[in-house]
């Protein structure tokens, strides 16, 4: 069983080609397979009508409460929502930069979404975030060189970002961070 998964998709990131209609949010509870697990669909989805509904399914399903918002342009919106924490888009420009500082208002935890596979400068990120080393995109890059420079600066997650129920692994995610000597955050 892993430690904690936050980063996972449902149905309810439709626009997201990647994600099967068997990805539901009574599957992912079912299958039990993180001691802390948390659904963090695509913010833009939610607007609009769907929250309350994906609000209540998480809630009944006891996992915890996130989304995954797109960078600057949502910043003010997602700030008003009762999810638990953030997982955050940030492309290296000053709105999304920002749209970090924003969501660290609210005190809640505010995660950096596979910084290296958008290219986000990790000097300009506030220390108070938390990184992530996604299993879906941390492959994808020269991680010791992207990650090893800020290893003691930020604290680090670890995510399945999952679109299909067997996506619900960090094998490569635990393997990276055992190479650089870091260890995860546990969140709650
Ligand atoms: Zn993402
Ligand atoms: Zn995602």
């Amino acid at each position: 069983m892993l430690n904690q998964d936050l980063h996972i998709h449902t149905v309810y990131s439709a626009n997201d080609s990647a994600v099967v209609p068997e990805q539901t949010i009574e599957l992912i509870a079912g299958l039990n397979h993180a001691r802390i697990a948390g659904i963090s669909d695509h913010f833009e989805n939610l607007v609009g009508g769907a929250f309350e509904m994906y609000q209540r399914e998480i809630r009944a399903a006891g996992l915890k409460l996130g989304t995954e918002v797109d960078g600057g342009k949502w910043a003010e919106e997602a700030a008003a929502y009762p999810v638990d924490y953030y997982i955050v888009h940030c492309r290296d420009r000053a709105a999304d930069y920002r749209c970090l500082e924003h969501l660290l208002a609210t005190g809640k935890p505010v995660v950096v979404a596979h910084p290296n596979a958008l290219d986000t400068d990790l000097d300009r990120v506030p220390d108070d975030c938390l990184i992530e080393i996604n299993n879906r995109y941390v492959w994808r890059s020269d991680w010791r060189r992207y990650y090893g420079p800020f290893k003691g600066r930020f604290k680090y997650i670890l995510s399945s970002d999952a679109h299909q129920p067997h996506w619900l692994s960090q094998f490569v995610a635990r393997h990276v961070a055992d190479e650089l000597a870091i260890s995860e955050c546990i969140l709650f």
